[in-house]
């Protein structure tokens, strides 16, 4: 796990894969329990939410890849595909439709409903990077696919972490260097 927060909760969601490239072919945790107990620590969820079942689990993982598709399209400035496009929009409205508006100086709040599970709150959680001015500085990372929000100045960040990418991407160009030098 990386300790960077990438500067929004539902980006902790989207970046649970664990691949080094662009695959996200593998999940970052163990099983569904160590999934619920990331999304309680990212106040996406709650404790009295039942940990998801296969079901469950398998449109989370739906919602989750549709969502990086559309981010990361809008991450390099692209139209993101109509597919994944509409059922994030599908997805989103059904989710407003059984949520609490709170009205409040500054901006209007979006909670899920009562009844409204991880995944309305995940749709929600969305909803709300998807309004924010943050939006603009969507990053995804140069060498896998987490996604971050670039706060810094100057050129802007490369890296989801030194730790996971940043470094590792140092050293193959370091590498390949050496290597380019000596052919
Ligand atoms: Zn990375």
């Amino acid at each position: 796990m990386t300790t960077t927060h990438p500067g929004h909760p539902i980006l902790l969601f989207l970046n649970t894969v664990g691949d080094d490239g662009k695959q996200r072919r593998e999940n970052s945790f163990a099983d569904p329990g160590a999934l619920h107990r990331l999304l309680v620590d990212a106040g996406l969820a709650i404790a009295d939410h039942p940990v998801p079942d296969r079901g469950q689990m398998q449109s989370l993982l739906i919602l989750r890849e549709a969502a990086y598709a559309v981010l990361s399209a809008i991450a390099a400035s692209r139209t993101p595909d109509r597919e994944e496009a509409l059922m994030l929009e599908t997805t989103i409205k059904a989710a407003v439709q059984d949520a609490s508006l709170l009205f409040k100086p500054g901006r209007l709040g979006v909670s899920a409903g009562p009844l409204g599970g991880i995944h309305d709150r995940l749709a929600l959680s969305l909803f709300d990077l998807l309004r924010a001015d943050d939006l603009s500085r969507l990053r995804e990372c140069a060498r896998c696919t987490h996604l971050f929000i670039d706060h810094g100045r100057g050129p802007g960040r490369r890296w989801c972490a030194m730790t996971r990418c940043g470094n590792r991407a140092k050293a193959e160009a370091f590498r390949r260097r050496k290597r380019d030098n000596r052919a």
